[in-house]
């Protein structure tokens, strides 16, 4: 249970960048990691439900004509969009909501959520690398990767956008940087609800 107004974390990055390696340091007892819809074929080892809701184009279009979705893209060919109803599941169970979306959703949340969101963009040390980590993930075949570099070299063009850059080359510092962003976007007074008792009981004594 959170003691604090919960964060709302949107975090974007070129695809390989290790927006997912570093999420994974976030204890899923206190954030919820909102699970996208999406048209795309699971990988190897993702599991319905868990890294994405999997659903035919008929079905997420089907949701788009419904207006069930906050946001929504295309992206060569394939549908990724957050339903509203994963923001709810996230406020309901009083956690910390992440959201791992790419860079047209993202700006969209910020006229959703304005400034009560936190933008945080994950940058590769460079494009040789991030190709690196895409050939050893091995989750794409080389044509996917060659579409993914280019967009990445787009996405890129947007990092000032956000509020903070993480560059991850080394993945303890990235890690620890994530951590320190958390930590002082936890001490902002419209987040801290119990500072108030304090000042009170200080001014009051
Ligand atoms: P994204 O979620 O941004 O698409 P991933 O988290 O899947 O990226 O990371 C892509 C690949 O790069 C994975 O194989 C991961 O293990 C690797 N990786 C992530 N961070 C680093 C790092 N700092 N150094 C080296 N490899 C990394
Ligand atoms: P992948 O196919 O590698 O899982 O994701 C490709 C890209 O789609 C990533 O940049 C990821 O952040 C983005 N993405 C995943 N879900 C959503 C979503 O619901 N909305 C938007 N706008 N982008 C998403």
């Amino acid at each position: 249970m959170l003691k604090n107004k919960p964060l709302i974390i949107i975090i974007t990055g070129p695809s390989g960048a290790g927006k997912t390696t570093l999420l994974k340091y976030l204890p899923s007892e206190k954030f919820y990691f909102s699970i996208s819809h999406t048209t795309r074929s699971p990988r190897k080892g993702e599991i319905n439900g868990k890294d994405y809701y999997f659903v035919s184009k008929e079905k997420f279009l089907e949701m788009v004509k419904n207006d069930e979705f906050l946001e929504w893209v295309e992206v060569f060919g394939t549908f990724y969009g957050t339903a509203k109803s994963e923001i709810e599941k996230a406020f309901s169970q009083n956690k910390h909501l992440i959201l791992d979306i790419e860079v047209i959703g993202a700006t969209r949340m910020r006229s959703y959520f304005g400034n009560s969101a936190v933008f945080i963009f994950v940058l590769p040390p460079s494009i040789e690398e991030l190709k690196k980590r895409l050939e050893k993930r091995g989750t794409e075949d080389a044509n996917k990767i060659r579409e993914r570099i280019q967009r990445s070299k787009e996405e890129i063009k947007f990092a000032s956008w956000f509020d903070y850059i993480i560059i991850n080359d080394d993945l303890e510092k990235a890690k620890n940087e994530l951590f320190s962003i958390i930590k002082a976007e936890m001490c902002r007074p419209f987040r801290n609800t119990y500072w108030h008792d304090i000042l009170n009981s200080i001014i009051h004594e």
